[in-house]
């Protein structure tokens, strides 16, 4: 429902309610009325679309960012042109490993010289993912096909922008990272002046990759590529040429590598977007864009999500102990407790998982700020509790319209 001050629900709970054993006994209502206060002015201008509102928020607090992935292995009808039954599931689980381990160990750019870019930690991984109808391979496709299996990306039979190989084969589109491992055509490799280096192509929900299977390397020598492509899946874009919205991510010469000659000796780049050999380093505002367009609820960043967010599992519980301002939207798996001295303001969307509460303990302050409380799944939550003991209340300050939906009161 909307929020204004003319809503006045009072539930009380008669009985106390001990959360720690040690604490003495309070009294919860799940309220509003008296104990709100409603004001109409707003502290400053929306945050929620700016990415920086995005970047860190401690990512341990927030429902887990995991990317669905499926892998096709494009073959000819012989078979000889591309991984086959169980050396293509060990390359793209070794793949797959591979990516993740390099989100999890983010490293400091090399670029502009003597920068003091910050490192953080990236708040997504990937997971092979299977569909319905087809358990028993497991999120990892092989196809035969002579009129699609190849990937040329110029000349007269150029087809890496071809959508026909997705459409045909495509598993879990709306919901799934399709992965196409897609060879060279036999006719490029024969000819010298064809380049058969690596390459990939993002196109919508489906990635291509070529130059894997016939370069005859380990499968942790493509998850630059892999990430970068799903980079561009995400939202970003490449670096090196013009602006992709990112200020710590400066144009250069683009060098594949750092050599001894200028201006590749100080000027080459390791960042994710660009093409070099190590494709390892996120800035901040390359992981707080992302982070940004996975809490779209309109975005295809977060339609490839695990929705993790539904439900509480166990009895997860996120404590507020300082002053605290969300600027950003994000999704929780826990329920969630401002605690007595505490401070937190609410300015976005913050969805909560079935079966969780908010609880704000005596002392404690919860402002929503033109906020958004709801359950991103649909399902139900159980509302905002103001805790008491003795004289002491938690408090409930509303600022503009706030919308908290999927909940009783
Ligand atoms: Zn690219």
């Amino acid at each position: 429902m909307w929020w204004n001050q003319h809503v006045i629900l009072i539930y009380f709970l008669l009985a106390g309610l001990q959360l720690v054993s040690c604490r003495p006994k309070f009294s919860r209502m799940l309220a509003t009325s008296s104990e709100i206060v409603q004001v109409g002015q707003l502290t400053s201008n929306s945050s929620c679309g700016d990415f920086q509102s995005y970047i860190q928020h401690g990512e341990s607090d927030l429902a887990p960012r995991v990317i669905r992935l499926n892998f096709h292995f494009m073959n000819s009808q012989s078979g000889a042109m591309n991984y086959t039954s169980e050396k293509a599931t060990v390359f793209a689980h070794e793949l797959l490993k591979a990516a993740n381990a390099a989100i999890e160990s983010n490293q400091k750019m090399w670029l502009p010289p003597g920068n003091d870019t910050p490192v953080l930690p990236i708040g997504y991984r990937y997971v092979i993912t299977s569909s319905a109808g087809y358990e028993s391979e497991r999120g990892i496709y092989c196809h035969h096909d002579d009129e699609r299996y190849f990937f040329v990306s110029r000349g007269r039979n150029k087809n890496n922008y071809d959508r026909s190989v997705i459409r045909k084969y495509g598993i879990g589109l709306d919901s799934i990272l399709n992965v196409f491992v897609m060879p060279h055509h036999p006719d490029s490799i024969a000819s010298p002046s064809y380049d058969l280096t690596s390459a990939g192509i993002a196109l919508g929900s489906a990635i291509k990759l070529s130059g894997v299977y016939e370069s005859g390397k380990k499968p942790s020598e493509f998850r630059g590529l892999l990430n970068h492509e799903i980079g561009h899946v995400l939202g970003l874009r490449h670096t090196w040429s013009g602006n992709d919205g990112c200020d710590d991510t400066p144009t250069h010469p683009n060098c594949w590598n750092r050599t001894s000659d200028p201006p590749c000796d100080s000027m080459a780049s390791n960042n994710l977007m660009d093409y070099n050999a190590n494709q390892h380093a996120w800035t901040p505002c390359q992981i707080g864009r992302i982070h940004q367009n996975m809490s779209n609820e309109n975005s295809l960043a977060r339609r490839l999500l695990v929705p993790t967010w539904c439900k509480l599992e166990g009895e997860k519980t996120l404590e507020i102990r300082d002053s605290t301002v969300w600027n950003g939207s994000f999704d929780l798996n826990s329920s969630l407790v401002v605690s007595s001295g505490a401070t937190l303001r609410i300015r976005c969307r913050v969805s909560m998982p079935a079966g969780s509460s908010i609880v704000v303990e005596p002392d404690g302050h919860l402002i929503l700020e033109e906020a958004t409380l709801h359950n991103a799944c649909g399902l139900q939550w159980d509302g905002i509790y103001l805790s008491s003991r003795g004289k002491s209340k938690g408090r409930l300050t509303l600022i503009g319209n706030n919308l908290i939906s999927e909940t009783e009161w």
